[in-house]
């Protein structure tokens, strides 16, 4: 409570508007954050002017590769690390300068991180004592943390009694004892087996239905979680924000090649533009003549104006294999086929398109030997338009 009285009162006493600054601001600001770290004479830029605003309630996944700085973003605003560029605010009040406790967020890592020799009850109750919590107050707000993340009756246990799902749980209830309004967590799941996550991801999914006010930041890898979760991602590449939008918007019309490919894989095809037809296109590639769609990005404007280059963004699954007879059907050789289980990945050269490799995924397991003949099609529309150079 008394967070919020400061947090307040600060905002009035640098002239912004109102008392009521912790209901309306964004839950999270990141303002041109930067982060170096420097090791003898070397310096890693880890994360480049990063702009972000998460508003009160909504949750946001950060998804990149590895070392494009996600974490470091995460650390940042929990006073991990500290900036050597920006502002971080959390409900319109500035804490960059605040040491991590003093923040009021729960950060849940991938690492779990429980102390080892305090049983699991004690673990969860590290929060309120460090927050001078009323000792009667303590056992009831840790039975209640416990409780939403179905540990109830573990309270007594060593975080070495428990599975790596267990004491995930128990890191998770760590965080939400001190009711947080922003929680922050960096690849909870990664440590998890493939099942335990899934079974994981659909508890988080709960998790935020049960908690509509706090914002959360997720930091991922792994897009299958980011759109499980995220009310909006944001994709990361070497250290900067490539782009932000709903996983839908950036699914349907990526903005980046980057974020195309990054986002369930994508061919990437360089196409010719021909007749722009309102947010559809007639374009050619290798050869032939084909519709696309031509979105505008729900930030910024493009021309997708006729003779340009663009990349025509095609997934692996709506593209088919067809005989060769086929009227509509390309000539393409088979490169390599991997089966995956429910698909076969199909690389595909196709002629026409110089030396770049297409990527088919087939229904079932289909062994196509390398070096057959085989026809491709292209799903209607093609696929949709991506910049060039982006
Ligand atoms: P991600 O979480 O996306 O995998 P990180 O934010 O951990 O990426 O790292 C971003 C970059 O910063 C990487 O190049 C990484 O090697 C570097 N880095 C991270 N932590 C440190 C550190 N403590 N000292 C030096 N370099 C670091
Ligand atoms: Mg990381």
């Amino acid at each position: 409570m008394s967070e919020i009285a400061v947090s307040s009162s600060q905002a009035t006493s640098t002239g912004r508007s109102a008392p009521a600054v912790s209901d309306a601001a964004p839950a999270i600001i990141f303002d041109r954050v930067g982060v170096s770290y420097r090791r003898g004479k070397k310096r890693t830029d880890a994360l480049i002017d990063f702009n972000l605003r998460v508003a009160v309630g909504e949750t946001v996944a950060l998804l990149g590769p590895s070392g494009s700085g996600k974490s470091t973003a995460l650390n940042a605003l929990a006073g991990f690390v500290r900036p050597t560029a920006g502002r971080v605010r959390l409900s319109g009040r500035d804490v960059t300068d605040l040491p991590p406790s003093k923040r009021g967020i729960g950060v849940v890592l991938q690492s779990y991180a429980l102390f080892p020799h305090m049983r699991v009850a004690d673990n969860v109750a590290f929060g309120l004592k460090s927050q001078r919590v009323a000792r009667r107050e303590i056992g009831p707000r840790v039975a209640e943390a416990l409780d939403m993340v179905g540990m109830a009756s573990f309270g007594k246990r060593l975080p070495r009694e428990l599975s790596g799902g267990q004491q995930q749980r128990v890191a998770i209830a760590r965080a939400l004892a001190i009711r947080p309004k922003v929680l922050l967590l960096d690849e909870p799941l990664a440590a998890l087996d493939a099942r335990l996550r899934q079974s994981m991801l659909a508890e988080l999914q709960q998790l935020k239905e049960a908690l509509p006010d706090t914002a959360m930041l997720y930091v991922t890898h792994d897009q299958a979680e980011a759109l499980a979760l995220a009310d909006r991602v944001v994709v990361m590449n070497d250290a900067r924000l490539m782009d932000v939008d709903t996983a839908q918007d950036l699914w349907t019309r990526p903005p980046t090649s980057f974020t195309a490919a990054f986002l369930g894989g994508a061919n990437l095809i360089p196409c010719t533009i021909g007749r722009v037809i309102g947010t559809s296109a007639l374009v050619n590639v290798a050869h032939k003549t084909v519709s696309a769609e031509a979105p505008q990005p729900a930030v910024g404007k493009v021309e997708w104006a006729p003779g340009a280059q663009a990349l025509l963004c095609i997934r692996p699954h709506a593209l088919q294999i067809v005989g060769l007879g086929h009227p509509e059907a390309l000539r393409a050789t088979v490169n390599a086929s991997v089966w995956r289980g429910a698909t076969t990945r199909v690389v595909l050269s196709v002629a026409g398109m110089a030396d770049r490799l297409i990527e088919v995924d087939a229904p079932g397991h289909t062994g196509y030997p390398v070096g057959t003949e085989v026809g491709v099609r292209f799903p209607e529309p093609a696929g949709v338009l991506v910049q060039a150079g982006r």
